[in-house]
């Protein structure tokens, strides 16, 4: 069996990604530190606590392991506190994605699949963000994101290392069987604050401004569905595996969806009420976010089959609605 050390394999894409390697017949490492991951979401492999900002203990578990790969999920990545706490989004994601790199290196592990977001992009007016576009990130999240995707380059470059890069566009949804799903502490993210908000556990979901030059006034999304986006990395893992070499791919459906669009479908899957209140824009927030490449499905043969907004809301709706996000 080859082993995958997967960072942040108890969080919320994490612990989707290790069911879905576990199903392709990997055994997925967890290695988290369990500050915003929960222990109980470790189900489809062996867990590892540690931090990414303690290269011995990465020493260790490499040496455990001899893993063929590595999944580098672990990440701060809330776009608000990135933008109050930069000192602690630089650290904690460059320094760490940093030390495992060069841990890995170390081990002689050299295929990297990486965790990258849309949010390297920034705004940008009427361009299609393949990925090719500029990167000019808008807060501290994106700019570590885009950091880690340049330290990947110069370690290709002088050890090696194979990497894939990918930018997500906004991930949404729950494991359809319910096994794990979304839960984050504090939840900032617009589905599940929404359903939320609809169960009764919050007064009104905020509409971070209405003021952008968008149709309806408020941000376009470009969503996917969490158990498409880990299949990518599945098919990512086995294109460095057939050695195909580094590349970048981003994983958006390329439909996007404003703030009052998400309302709707919400409302429509739930039928229930959605209270929400109109407030100012987020610092960070860039207009819209869609996907203009099909890069993915193109050279990986990745077909999302759940990215529908309304089987996001659905499976998101059928995940709330256990329970288990509540911890
Ligand atoms: N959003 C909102 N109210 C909320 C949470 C999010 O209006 O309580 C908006 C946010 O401004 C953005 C979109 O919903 O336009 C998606 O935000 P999210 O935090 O889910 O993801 P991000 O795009 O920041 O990665």
């Amino acid at each position: 069996m080859t082993n995958i050390l997967v960072t942040g394999g108890a969080g919320y894409i994490g612990s989707h990604a290790c069911k879905a390697l576990a199903r392709a017949g990997y055994v997925p490492v967890t290695y988290d530190n369990l500050v915003t991951g929960w222990q109980d979401a470790v189900k489809f492999g062996p867990f590892e606590r540690g931090d990414l900002l303690d290269r011995s203990r990465l020493d260790e578990v490499f040496d455990k392991y001899r893993p063929a790969a590595v999944m580098h999920f672990a990440a701060l990545s809330q776009v608000g506190e990135a933008m109050a706490e930069p000192g602690r989004y630089w650290r904690n994601n460059v320094t760490g994605s940093l030390n495992l790199i060069e841990a890995a290196v170390a081990a002689e592990c050299v295929d990297f699949v990486f965790s990258s977001t849309c949010a390297t992009y920034g705004d940008h007016d009427n361009v299609v963000l393949d990925e090719s576009t500029l990167q000019q990130p808008l807060n501290a999240y994106g700019a570590s994101k885009r950091a880690i995707e340049e330290i990947l380059r110069d370690f290709e470059h002088a050890h090696g290392l194979n990497h894939v890069i990918f930018r997500y566009f906004n991930v949404a949804g729950a494991d359809p069987d319910g096994e794990v799903g979304e839960y984050h502490r504090p939840e900032t993210h617009l589905v599940p604050v929404l359903l939320d908000t609809i169960d009764g556990n919050r007064d009104a979901l905020t509409v971070f401004g209405t003021d952008y030059d968008t149709p309806d006034g408020t941000c376009i999304r470009d969503y996917v569905h969490v158990c498409d986006l880990v299949d990518a990395h599945v098919l990512g893992l086995e294109w460095l595996e057939q050695g195909k070499g580094s590349r970048v791919f981003n994983l958006g459906t390329g439909s996007g969806f404003s703030v009052m669009e998400v309302i709707a479908q919400s409302r429509s899957v739930t039928n229930r009420e959605v209270p929400y209140e109109i407030g100012p824009r987020r610092a960070g927030d860039c207009t819209k976010l869609v996907s203009g490449s099909t890069r993915a499905q193109a050279e990986l043969g990745w077909k999302p089959k759940r990215s529908r907004l309304e089987t996001m809301v659905t499976d998101a709706w059928r995940w709330h609605q256990t329970g288990l996000y509540q911890k």
